[in-house]
């Protein structure tokens, strides 16, 4: 026995796992080694359009390590712990301390082992709380031959340190429950304690004193009623199909009996425990039969000894798709099942285990298949083809994915190295130059423009970006992808998030088609500079083939419908298109390509009797961006063909039985018996709104956004007047006078106006924290007071009038024409300002977008009105004017009310056709209005109301 020991001690030196760098430089240094976590903020990271609120993006961490002689900082990561593994990663390296000094210092896993499986079978054990417990409790109420007798595997299933001392004596333990079982059988034939039979069971030679067996009994007890437990049974044989299975748990009776039981085992020795499946805190676990080997013993490097039968019997009855799902080998026929003793609940714990949970954790194992849980819409949502901001991406970030999929494959979590680039002069000069070639010429669409938001910078000052590098290291720390980020980003989360993206959607490539070749997967990660070693992620990635791709006994039938399991068939049949049936009067508001809209959306089972007719999945609110490959491409079709207010119905082929039954609940037992050939999907969809058309994509087209450029157009004529008051008619959520209050402006008193309390409210609110959070926030800053009014700007309010400036960006198309020409007259008459600023659409230069946006979509040359899907930039437009309207409508109230007028505008040039993307009238008052207007006014009072209002105290006095 001892001679065993030192032989298995030497190899384990060998084989012992890497200490972290943490541990190694702690037994350096111990305390003496300080780690800090700054946390990196990215909260500039989601401003919302128009509105500076910044939103709480996820943060990145950088770890200051100090120690005696030095200290140093580690690059930023997304996880704390990375950072400080980082850094004392670094601080290894600095210090040439080299591993193999380490290792002698190391606990021996091997005596740590057979310490611990002894220590399980000691009096005192009995006394504390852990999950064996119920199992000591279980063996000691036995009676007869079994008396005390525990199932082996239940050691390492309840264990935790057991499980990692057996990780560190074979890393293959983890993956290989045979391996584990053999390892604790060799610790605890070491032990005089505890004797393991030629059987799977273990017992402690020593008898038990009465008071602990009774006190043991008061501490786990037992479920007093009968329980009858749903679980599923998982057949190794691949065409069986998954089905649910009863368990019959009653008191005085052994969970683990009645799997063995169901199982056709002889007893609950042979049932063998996988670990956790998901989440490692989970306690739904694979039960199987253990593999009829002759023993269950290791040679002397730790290797099962198996003779060829053997090797060929676990290669047959190796069960794929549970394998798959716990990332283990299993064998034979196998039960996934809650059950048990755990840690977080004294006594008995079960739950059930339906089949869309079975299905639900194989269709999370993919990344479209995590996606679509996330956003909880299984059926409808897809992987976009793009990711831009957060706010336009739902669901799990792509970061989050990839990570994911990582730990469902049990595969080491992805290492997102940033590069920080110090843009040199060529960066600056591409910059100027994208800048001149890209901006007047937008036919050209966005791909350039989109190169060039990768390297503008919001702050001119500075010059730093980020590049992302992504390694993917398999379980046995060999990399599997690297992906070198070519674009650099001027945020580290923009970075990550798109290198994140592109390998998620690789990976998502080839799970919609698993038969790929490795030379095509290959390929496919060369085009996007993505590097894989196509050996190593077959040996990872070998099961989902069989898994996801071999077709269930029913769907072979189905074959010639092109249900492949994972989504999409290589090719959209051109037979796949649905007929659409649309309902409700047409009401003239249509979403285009890149419109956010917000649709309700029942899908339901048929048969094509008939006979069945069963919900799958309703949502009363589902927002997604069309075009942009958020939803599955037949909805995306049906959408933009849909006006606001109506209705369609459409019906798709079954798409994949998982994903069927990932989402039947009730219904999955009876649907999974049955052949979905005959089936199809019903889509009833009701598009209720559509948030934003292209007029938002108008806007940031441009650089700097036309927002933003109608801001400084505004600041320029302020500061060049000395203008002290301003009001902003309609001002919406306060966007413009935000902005005023970041700028350097002559500005004192600022007024807002609109008939919205929400944007209102909205502005107050931004405003307050703006104004609030110190009160002269922006150096240089004269205003003294804000007033912000609910009331209509066709309404004359005294308080208002002869302001120096006055502002109505993009209003006036929100309101019907001749509310429009109100406005003009009352302002100019009534109000009086000095300078007044107007800007609305240019009507003319719709087409330049809108082409370019349906350009890439087949256009039907006899449907007419395909062609322009949306007239207008923005559904609430009651009208938007050309360049002639526009200039009429001013001419004349100038002319009336002895202004002059120049025009303008942002966004594109005056100079080339069609104008500015936004047109801008510049009305200047050319002689004092008369005093008694001012009388006049009064007379009416004071119909506006005060929303929200502020003076700066400080300098009041
Ligand atoms: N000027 C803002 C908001 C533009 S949206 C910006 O540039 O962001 C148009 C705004 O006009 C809306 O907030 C709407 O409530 C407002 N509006 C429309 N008709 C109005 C009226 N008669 N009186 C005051 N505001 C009006
Ligand atoms: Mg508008």
């Amino acid at each position: 026995m001892v001679h065993m020991d030192s032989q298995v001690k030497s190899l384990v030196i060998v084989k012992s796992p890497a200490l972290t760098p943490k541990a190694i430089l702690n037994q350096k240094f111990a305390s003496n080694a300080i780690y800090k976590t700054e946390e990196l903020q990215n909260s500039s990271e989601n401003i919302c359009p128009g509105l500076a609120i910044p939103q709480k993006g996820p943060c990145l961490y950088r770890c200051h390590l100090q120690l005696p002689d030095f200290s140093l900082i580690s690059e930023a990561f997304p996880r704390k712990k990375d950072a400080e593994q980082s850094a004392a990663k670094m601080a290894i390296e600095k210090l040439g301390i080299q591993s193999s000094t380490c290792e002698s210092t190391l606990q021996d896993p091997w005596t740590e082992l057979v310490a611990r499986v002894s220590w399980l079978f000691t009096e005192k054990f009995l006394s504390s709380s852990h999950p064996l417990i119920g199992h000591f409790r279980e063996a000691l109420e036995r009676n007869g031959e079994f008396h005390g007798f525990i199932p082996l595997s239940v050691i390492g299933a309840c264990d935790l340190k057991i499980v990692n001392w057996c990780k560190s004596i074979h890393p293959g333990a983890e993956s290989d429950p045979l391996i584990m079982l053999s390892l604790i059988t060799k610790a605890a034939r070491l032990h005089p304690i505890c004797i393991p039979d030629d059987e799977l069971w273990i017992r402690n030679k020593k008898t038990y004193s009465q008071k602990t067996i009774q006190t043991l009994a008061n501490q786990y007890p037992r479920s007093a009623e009968s329980v009858q437990l749903e679980a599923v049974l998982i057949p190794f044989m691949d065409e069986k199909p998954i089905e649910i299975l009863t368990l019959n748990i009653s008191p005085n009776h052994y969970y683990l009996d009645e799997i063995g039981s169901k199982l056709n085992l002889k007893d609950s020795s042979r049932v063998l425990i996988s670990r956790p499946i998901g989440k490692v805190t989970s306690d739904m676990r694979l039960y199987f039969p253990a593999p009829e080997i002759s023993s269950f013993s290791l040679d002397s490097s730790l290797e099962m000894q198996l003779n060829a039968n053997e090797c060929e019997l676990l290669k047959q009855t190796l069960n794929k798709r549970a394998s798959y799902l716990s990332v283990q080998n299993i064998y034979g026929d196998a039960i996934l099942a809650v059950v048990g003793y755990t840690r977080r609940s004294s006594g008995f714990l079960y739950k059930h285990v339906s089949l869309s949970t079975y299905y639900r954790i194989l269709v999370g194992k993919i990344p479209v298949g995590n996606y679509k849980l996330s956003r909880e819409a299984m059926l409808v949502v897809d992987l976009p083809t793009n990711y831009a901001t957060r706010s336009n991406w739902r669901g799990s970030s792509p970061r989050d994915l990839l990570s994911m999929f990582c730990h469902h494959h049990r595969i080491s979590v992805p290492i997102f190295d940033i590069e920080i680039v110090n843009t040199s002069d060529i960066y600056l000069e591409k910059s100027k130059r994208l800048k001149q070639s890209c901006l007047p010429n937008l036919e050209d669409g966005f791909g350039c423009e989109k190169e060039f938001n990768s390297i503008t910078n919001n702050d001119p000052d500075s010059l730093v970006y980020f590049r992302c590098v992504i390694k993917i290291f398999s379980s046995k720390n060999d990399l599997i992808v690297q992906y070198s980020q070519k674009d650099i980003y001027q945020k580290q989360t923009d970075a990550i998030q798109n290198a994140s993206f592109i390998v998620i959607s690789w990976l998502n490539a080839y799970f919609k088609q698993l038969d790929m070749s490795m030379s095509t997967l290959f390929a496919n990660g060369q085009s996007c500079g993505i590097h894989v070693n196509t050996e190593i992620f077959l040996k990872e990635f070998g099961l989902c083939l069989p898994v996801h791709g071999a077709s269930s006994i029913y769907d072979k039938q189905c074959s010639s419908v092109g249900s492949s399991t994972c989504n999409q068939p290589k090719q959209v049949q051109e037979n796949e298109t649905i007929s659409f049936e649309i309902n409700g009067p047409d009401s003239g508001i249509s979403p285009s390509e890149g419109s956010l809209v917000c649709i309700s959306y029942t899908v339901v089972l048929m048969s094509r009797e008939k006979d069945l007719n069963q919900i799958l999945e309703t949502k009363d609110e589902f927002e997604f961006e069309i075009g942009t490959g958020a939803v599955i491409h037949q909805l995306d079709a049906c959408i933009v063909q849909m006006s606001m207010n109506q209705t369609a119905n459409f019906m798709i082929k079954i798409p994949s039985r998982d994903l069927i039954l990932a989402v039947a609940f009730e219904s999955a037992g009876s649907i999974s018996q049955s052949s979905l050939c005959d089936y199809f999907l019903q889509y009833s969809v009701k598009l209720l709104r559509i948030t934003y058309p292209f007029e938002k994509m108008l806007e940031a087209h441009f650089k700097p956004s036309l927002s933003k450029q109608r801001v400084e157009f505004a600041v320029r004529f302020i500061n060049k007047s000395y203008a002290k008051t301003l009001v902003d008619f309609g001002c919406g959520s306060g966007s413009l006078l935000v902005s005023l209050l970041e700028h350097k402006t002559t500005l004192e008193m600022i007024f807002g106006v609109d008939i919205s309390r929400r944007g209102l409210v909205h502005a107050a609110k931004i405003l307050h924290s703006k104004l609030s959070s110190s009160p002269i926030s922006v150096e240089g800053t004269t205003i003294k007071s804000v007033v912000l009014y609910d009331g209509s700007i066709t309404v004359f309010d005294p308080r208002l009038y002869g302001s120096d400036i006055g502002t109505c960006i993009e209003v006036i198309e929100h309101m019907q024409e001749d509310q429009a020409t109100l406005f003009g007259e009352m302002v100019l008459s009534m109000f009086c300002p000095r300078l007044l600023i107007v800007s609305t659409p240019n009507y003319e230069y719709n087409p330049i977008l809108q082409k370019s946006s349906i350009s890439n979509k087949e256009v039907d040359p006899e449907d007419k009105s395909q062609a322009a899907p949306c007239k207008f930039r923005n559904y609430d437009h009651k009208f938007e004017w050309t360049r002639k309207q526009f200039e009429h409508w001013a001419n004349s109230i100038a002319s009336k009310h002895n202004y002059s007028v120049e025009f303008s505008g942002v966004g594109g040039s005056g100079a080339i056709e069609p104008g500015f993307a936004s047109q801008i009238a510049v009305f200047r008052q050319q002689s004092a209005p008369l005093e008694e207007k001012v009388l006049e006014g009064n007379e009416v009072g004071n119909p506006y109301e005060v929303i929200w209002e502020w003076n700066n105290v400080a300098t009041k006095s």
